[in-house]
């Protein structure tokens, strides 16, 4: 079953979007060389609690695992889910930010992006620029009448025409009441195929897309998720409400402009 949210329900998941990327704000300017990745993790849990809501990842469990930080911060040939520690910012890193909160309403928002740090290569950058063209080449499918198929289907149809991998491994999800929900979003797939969309859904649509091929492993902290071949990967990735006139982005302080 796909939760529909109702108008009350999706007012909640606004307040809750646009506190999350209030936090992003806050962060972001943070998020330099010689920063611990601890450091910035302590940063968002602050300006979190701040806004009266609570880090959705932090105690987060798969199966034993419980994720021990606020945020997700995974450099270079990390995906996602890397933990926050002792390592400091470098130049030429990539740096994947993934931001996460429950408001005291009982609603989850969800949001990344990736930065580049001095010194980061021109084909780097380009990784990024074009991941987030394909996060909103997605966004702009997720309208009633389309198919979840849809947008997998353009996400792909954006990076991989460019010599990129797409990741399999891990997807996008519904959200609302709880962090991830029914449907799954692959970043692939084929158009027309798949759950129909309707107003009242609410999706976290998140592209991961690498400079190689898009397989993945997971390190022995049980939770860093690394390409295979050890190649770049970005993500990109917000909370985006399918309303009856089309996708309204919940994550962001302002809708058009870039997430960075
Ligand atoms: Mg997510």
């Amino acid at each position: 079953m796909i939760p529909i949210k109702d108008w009350h329900e999706l007012a909640a998941m606004r307040v809750a979007g646009r506190k999350l990327a209030e936090v992003a704000e806050r962060v972001r300017p943070v998020v330099q060389v010689g920063v611990s990745t601890d450091e910035v993790d302590r940063l968002t849990e602050e300006a979190i609690r701040g806004l009266g809501a609570r880090p959705a990842f932090k105690g987060y469990k798969v199966g034993k695992a419980i994720f021990p930080k606020t945020i997700c911060i995974s450099i270079n040939e990390q995906v996602v889910h890397g933990i926050p520690g002792k390592r400091l910012l470098r130049e030429g890193d990539i740096v994947t930010l993934d931001f996460g909160l429950v408001d005291a309403s009982g609603y989850y928002a969800d949001l990344a992006f990736s930065v580049p740090m001095p010194g980061a290569s021109a084909r780097a950058k380009k990784l990024l620029d074009d991941t987030e063209q394909s996060l909103y080449e997605g966004v702009r499918l997720a309208r009633p009448g389309g198919r979840i198929g849809d947008i997998g289907c353009a996400i792909q149809g954006y990076v991989e025409p460019r010599g990129y991998g797409v990741v399999t491994q891990f997807v996008g999800h519904g959200i609302g009441r709880n962090l991830h929900e029914e449907p799954s979003v692959p970043n692939f797939g084929k158009a027309g195929t798949g759950y129909l969309l309707k107003p009242g859904m609410v999706l976290a649509i998140e592209p991961m897309i690498t400079l190689g091929k898009g397989k993945t492993r997971i390190l022995e902290d049980k939770w860093t998720v690394v390409t295979e071949d050890g190649s770049l990967a970005a993500h990109f990735e917000h909370t985006v409400a399918i309303t009856p006139s089309g996708p309204e982005i919940l994550t962001t302080l302002n809708e058009g402009g870039s997430i960075r």
